[in-house]
């Protein structure tokens, strides 16, 4: 089956006697056993429950991967995979994360004594002159949040291999529709199911999804005892918003496309950060391990004043976190996901007082940009 498909008809087996065309939302905590000698498929919601597993295994095919874990978060997916790890483990990340994995590795992590190193992991041997003996694995975002930087999956996948590190990837950005980090040679892809996969602004959700039946031995074992487990509802929530991905991140890659290209002819704009733009620095890349672009832009204006009558400015973009959604929205990343982030070096990367990033939705192209003019004239 294609990709559209899939999306809809991954899992024929919906666990029902009645031909629900949906996945009925199992709302029980536990599962009666047949018989003393007879465990049931499902005994506890925890370790799993049949509309969360119905959920796993779509993401499963999506994603090419042996295996998915369905968490409440995307947080709770990245925190339950890093306990794959123990003291003294390091784990080489790209330098420009989503502010929450900063501050797990930083501060959670790196307190339980494992060691952490962040580099331009689009530069390889940056990232190869970083491994030690205790480096255990890779761990990118491609493309990253909010600086848009490509990693070239392929070739991170063979260098953490020749050294027997596992490569972990954040999907969260191209979605499986656009870029199959697994089949690039990854060996563990996270989401943040809140975000495209869900699509809708309307729940949260993460995933783990893994290459080997190993790794999902170890995950599983993870899971079940930590228990960041999704619930049945949000399960379904989330399944449905997968029914409509590649729609949505058609229409959402074509209308970021117009306004990327808008917003590089503004004067007061000084920089726009797109992946699809042919110039872009990881466009060759991009180009050979993604099948589109996605619905991400950030950009820089000339003044704060600006920046600040934009976002008081918008109508129909959102002042708002998160992304992925149907909803256009807008950020400023020093002051919400970026917050915590030290001062000077948000301020190294670029991510100051002048930066916006925008999540761009389904509404109308021709809508969206005349908010953008009118916010940026008024
Ligand atoms: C939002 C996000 C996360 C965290 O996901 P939550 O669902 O908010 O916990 C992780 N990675 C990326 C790239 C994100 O955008």
């Amino acid at each position: 089956m294609e990709f559209d498909t899939l999306c809809l008809h991954a899992n024929h087996d919906k666990g029902n006697h009645y031909g629900a065309i949906t996945t009925p939302i199992y709302q029980s905590a536990t599962f009666a056993h047949g018989s003393i000698e007879e465990a049931s498929e499902y005994s506890y919601s925890r370790l799993s429950n049949p509309t969360r597993a119905h959920l796993e295994k779509t993401v499963a095919a999506l994603e090419n991967g042996v295996a998915a874990f369905a968490f409440s978060s995307g947080m709770a997916a990245i925190s339950t995979v890093m306990k794959l790890f123990s003291v003294s483990d390091h784990v080489i990340a790209s330098a420009d994360l989503y502010g929450g994995s900063l501050r797990l590795f930083r501060k959670i992590n790196t307190a339980e004594g494992m060691q952490f190193d962040f580099a331009d992991t689009g530069d390889i041997p940056s990232v190869e002159a970083l491994i030690g003996e205790h480096t255990k694995a890779i761990f990118v975002e491609t493309p990253s949040n909010p600086l848009m930087y490509v990693s070239d999956i392929a070739a991170l996948s063979s260098l953490a291999h020749r050294h027997g590190l596992l490569l972990i990837v954040d999907n969260t950005f191209l979605t499986p529709y656009y870029q199959k980090p697994l089949d690039l040679g990854a060996d563990i892809v996270i989401h943040s199911g809140t975000k495209y996969l869900g699509g809708h602004n309307d729940t949260l959700a993460g995933f783990a999804v893994v290459k080997t039946k190993e790794l999902a031995e170890k995950i599983a074992y993870v899971y079940k005892t930590i228990g960041a487990a999704l619930s049945p509802f949000d399960s379904f929530l989330i399944e449905r918003g997968i029914k409509t991905l590649p729609l949505r991140m058609d229409r959402i890659s074509a209308n970021a496309q117009s306004i990327a290209k808008w917003l590089r002819c503004r004067e007061e704009v000084k920089k726009v950060y797109y992946i699809g733009f042919a110039d872009h620095k990881g466009y060759a890349v991009s180009k050979k391990q993604s099948t589109g672009f996605g619905g991400m832009i950030s950009f820089e204006v000339e003044s704060r004043a600006l920046a600040e009558q934009i976002l008081s400015g918008i109508r129909v973009f959102q002042y708002a976190e998160s992304l992925g959604g149907v909803e256009s929205l807008m950020t400023y990343p020093m002051r919400q996901t970026h917050a915590d982030v030290p001062e000077q070096e948000r301020l190294e990367r670029g991510i100051n007082d002048r930066f916006l990033r925008i999540s761009v939705g389904i509404e109308s192209e021709h809508d969206l940009m005349e908010d953008l003019r009118q916010a940026f004239e008024s």
